[in-house]
């Protein structure tokens, strides 16, 4: 088969870095492939995966189980498990299962049209999962048609140094590895000029951007000045932070940047500082919400999300109210909270004090009820103002309908418009809040 007929799909389970790695994979398929909606039609399927959280991997497990079936009927389909599964289960994946044709970690995925090449030519199987500390994320300025989107990711870091014990990332990503500060202003510069109106900088812990580079080298908070002078770009936002690493330089940008998004995803994980230490996040919950402070302090408007964990080895019921204690003194405006579950080389799966499934539910049901209520009342603040929205796009059901966000990050769902661009802000009118969205009119 010629390679300009084959034909590839990619599935991606877990977070934006993930998200961002698929996009990536596609543009540097896309001149020799052609990227098909449905894996039936596919002759290469490659599977992002993610190991952060059980389930996520179960899924990617789950559909490696129907690419097998499909294979049986098309022997030609090449199939590719990369990402952080592949990186923490290296070469036993492809000889625990026969159908799989490629392993690719995740310092590999700049050399995937190679390894595809070697598969398909060579009739090899293949796993790439050396890591290196000398590794450099590549020069890269991504094909974009002019106008044709309005928002990308761009990577400026790969790995963590944190240890959290919960973690398996410094063992899937690596450690630390900032991007050249060139290249990534280059990359916002080229998305810039071919209509890209936001930018979400990304990586696992982007406030420690820059320590491993060598000394002359700049911090995130200038890192963020230099994007927010590149002409044509209306927002920036930036993921994930650690609070340990969250510095002063970094707070003032938000007093300082009119560009950067009033926004803060900030993982506090546990509200009891005993967890904490158990976690290794090396902050105290008096830290954190010192940092919380400032940040308001620096920015009224900001809104400020978490990610928690329920149930972790050794919660008390103490423990875990200091939690619900934490999300209403906070008052976050959303929150993503997860059972702990325990991954492989983490630290924390040989930790004692495990709790059942049937405690985590419970409080993890307890807490979300919270969560809810709390994350309603903040919507609900955004009644009857008037706030900037960028459009991305018009409801399929409801015609009539547009959705777009605000700079805080909220979703927008908002009818009298006739014609608008993704990427064009506008000004709504917020009438509604609802549990996960706003609803408003255009003014
Ligand atoms: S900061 Fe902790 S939780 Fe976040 S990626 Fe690093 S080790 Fe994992």
């Amino acid at each position: 088969m010629a390679n300009e007929r084959r034909t590839f799909f990619i599935e991606t389970f877990g977070c934006q870095m993930n998200d961002h790695d698929s996009e990536i994979m596609a543009q540097l398929l896309t001149g020799s492939y052609r990227p098909v909606l449905n894996v039936n039609d596919a002759d290469i399927v490659l599977v992002n995966t993610c190991s952060i959280r059980e389930k996520a991997e179960q899924k990617a497990m789950s559909l490696l189980g129907c690419l097998k079936i499909i294979k049986k009927d098309k022997p030609h389909m090449v199939i590719g498990i990369v990402g952080c599964v592949a990186q923490q289960e290296g070469k036993k994946i492809l000889s625990r299962l026969p159908y799989v044709d490629l392993v690719m970690g995740t310092q590999n995925l700049y050399n995937l049209p190679a390894l595809l090449g070697e598969i398909i030519h060579n009739h090899k199987r293949i796993a790439a999962v050396e890591q290196s500390a000398a590794f450099e994320i590549p020069p890269y300025l991504p094909e974009v048609d002019k106008g044709s989107v309005h928002k990308r990711f761009v990577t400026i870091m790969q790995g963590c140094n944190n240890f959290c014990t919960y973690c398996v990332v410094p063992f899937t990503r690596g450690r630390e590895i900032s991007r050249k500060f060139k290249d990534i202003i280059a990359e916002v510069r080229h998305l810039a000029a071919h209509g890209v109106r936001e930018i979400t900088l990304l990586g696992q812990n982007v406030n420690s951007y820059g320590r491993d580079l060598k000394s002359g080298q700049t911090g995130f908070a200038e890192l963020l000045r230099a994007a927010a002078e590149v002409e044509g770009l209306k927002r920036l936002r930036f993921t994930t932070s650690n609070p340990r690493d969250l510095n002063d330089e970094l707070i003032q940008c938000f007093a300082d940047l009119d560009i950067l998004c009033p926004h803060f995803h900030l993982p506090v994980q546990s509200g009891a500082n005993s967890i904490l230490k158990r976690m290794n996040r090396k902050y105290s919950i008096e830290t954190y919400l010192d940092l919380v402070r400032r940040l308001r302090a620096a920015r009224p408007d900001i809104a400020i999300t978490t990610d928690i964990i329920v149930g972790f080895p050794g919660e008390s019921e103490d423990d875990f109210q200091a939690t619900m204690n934490l999300v209403a003194n906070v008052r976050y405006h959303g929150a993503y909270s997860f059972k702990y579950s325990d991954r492989p080389q983490a630290r924390s799966t040989a930790f004692t004090g495990k709790l059942s499934e049937e405690v985590k539910g419970e409080r993890l049901a307890r807490l979300q009820k919270r969560i809810g209520q709390i994350v309603m009342a903040r919507n609900q603040e955004y009644t009857g103002k008037n706030y900037e929205v960028m459009v991305e796009g018009r409801n399929k059901s409801r015609p009539d309908q547009w959705f777009g966000r605000t700079a805080s990050n909220h979703i927008v769902n908002f009818t009298g418009a006739k014609s608008l661009q993704a990427g064009q802000i506008i000004d709504v009118k917020v009438i509604e809040a609802c549990q996960h969205s706003l609803r408003g009119i255009l003014r």
